[in-house]
């Protein structure tokens, strides 16, 4: 079965000129492919009448769906609307709904109604509306004349460019939509997450059963920091026997990969731990030198997470490690305050001053600047306390001071699921 094709036009002179980073694109294009619509091309171009007009010949000649964000806003270099508005041969309308809200928009934050915002309430009178409930600019679902396309329906598809405004409206309007219109067929996933072993190692691992999965089921592996996540993708008519087919291979995928399964939905690692503690009972708490709270952050994602999650020490200078969290001043003086002795106590004094059942500490040197021959950058040092034991273990990070913070995090979250789950 051949996927059905997409592409993605977006606009802005923003995006040109390195301002602003397309990452509206990247939303889409994952989005889509869980759909089963393949992208074929993404372009951007700028608030320029000829690019846009030409990206749109050339994209709707390509592809059954083309999707557009950007230039939807009331300033004169906003010219999507008028222009698509031209383009399908329509006449600008105030749409009422789209009326209302910009109207109670304004007025909930006390600004005044102006000329400039009736224009955001007009619609061409060609498109299907697709209501923004974060903004003000409504998203446009146009019809392209099937005497253009040789009898084959294609679709353009605007939306804002801001892109909680555009999330909002694929999920709501866009999603939904395409997968009603453009599919007859049901589509499924089912998803295994893994920790502690890289992608290649799993596929020899899983190799025949990989192999012997029908043509309407297909295996992704999505790999993130420690973690693989085996998403299984069905496609079939009958949507209640694909279920059940698609849990007889995802129980054959967790049975053969044994305990590093750590969970049978597609969850974040932060879920995990804090349905774990949530099974037990058990309370954390964290330390967090160089990770300066992200993964305090990354914990108060989870709604719900203050019955498990008692706070973060965002120890991140040698007295707060000494005053707060009493770390001994010779323990920094003789090993430094990245080592595996400053973690442990770190990790003591986060268990009882935060009194919790766990304690996650964490101290490294993430770069660019601040290594030494001893601790080069790229040394974190991490440790889990419980009452009775700690684990330590020190990691090494190759990347960008950011990305150092970010696999520092993961890697802590990683050693306390290890440790609440009793796997380490
Ligand atoms: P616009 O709909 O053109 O008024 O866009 C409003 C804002 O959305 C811009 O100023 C950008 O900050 C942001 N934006 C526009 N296009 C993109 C994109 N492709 N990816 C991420 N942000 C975008
Ligand atoms: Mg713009």
């Amino acid at each position: 079965m051949s996927n059905i094709a997409a592409a993605i036009i977006t606009i802005g002179d923003e995006l040109l000129i390195g301002q602003t980073i397309d990452t509206n694109s990247a939303w889409i294009a994952k989005h889509l492919n869980e759909l089963g619509i393949d992208v074929l091309r993404r372009v951007a171009v700028g608030d320029n009448r000829e690019a846009i007009i030409k990206a749109l010949d050339e994209e709707i000649a390509r592809a059954s769906i083309v999707l557009i964000t950007g230039g939807l806003g009331p300033t004169a270099d906003d010219i999507t609307k008028p222009l698509l508005c031209d383009y399908f041969g329509g006449k600008m309308i105030v749409d009422q709904q789209v009326l209302d809200h910009v109207k109670a928009m304004m007025a909930k934050r006390n600004r005044p109604f102006l000329e400039r915002n009736l224009k955001q309430a007009e619609v061409p009178d060609v498109c299907t509306v697709l209501f923004n409930k974060m903004g003000s600019a409504p998203g446009m679902w146009f019809e392209v004349p099937q005497s253009k396309t040789g009898g084959e329906r294609k679709v353009v598809i605007a939306m804002p460019g801001v892109p909680f405004e555009m999330i909002s409206i694929m999920q709501d309007e866009v999603l939904p939509r395409l997968r009603t219109q453009f599919f007859s067929d049901a589509l499924l996933h089912r998803t295994l997450v893994t920790a502690g072993e890289g992608e290649s190692v799993i596929a020899e691992k899983i190799m025949d059963l990989e192999n012997a999965l029908p043509a309407h089921i297909k295996l992704a592996y999505l790999p993130d920091a420690g973690m693989v996540r085996l998403r299984l993708t069905g496609r079939g008519k009958d949507s209640d026997l694909l279920t059940k087919e698609l849990e007889t291979h995802q129980l054959e995928l967790a049975q053969r990969l044994g305990n590093i399964v750590v969970a049978h939905d597609d969850h974040s690692m932060e879920k995990i731990i804090g349905d774990l503690l949530l099974a037990k009972g058990k309370t954390i708490g964290l330390a967090e030198s160089c990770t300066g709270g992200f993964i305090g952050h990354l914990i108060t994602q989870i709604s719900g997470s203050s019955t498990y999650f008692n706070g973060s020490i965002v120890s991140y200078s040698n007295e707060v490690k000494q005053n707060v969290l009493g770390v001994n001043k010779e323990t920094i003086e003789s090993y430094g305050a990245v080592s595996e002795q400053t973690v442990t106590e770190m990790a003591k004094g986060a268990l009882r001053v935060l009194d919790v059942d766990y304690a996650l500490a964490v101290s490294g040197v993430l770069g660019p600047a601040g290594g030494t021959d001893r601790v080069p950058v790229g040394t974190v040092w991490m440790a889990v306390a419980d009452k009775d034991n700690v684990k330590t273990k020190e990691f090494r990070f190759f990347y960008g001071r950011l990305q150092n913070k970010e696999m520092a995090a993961k890697m802590g979250m990683m050693m306390v699921y290890k440790v609440i789950s009793e796997k380490l």
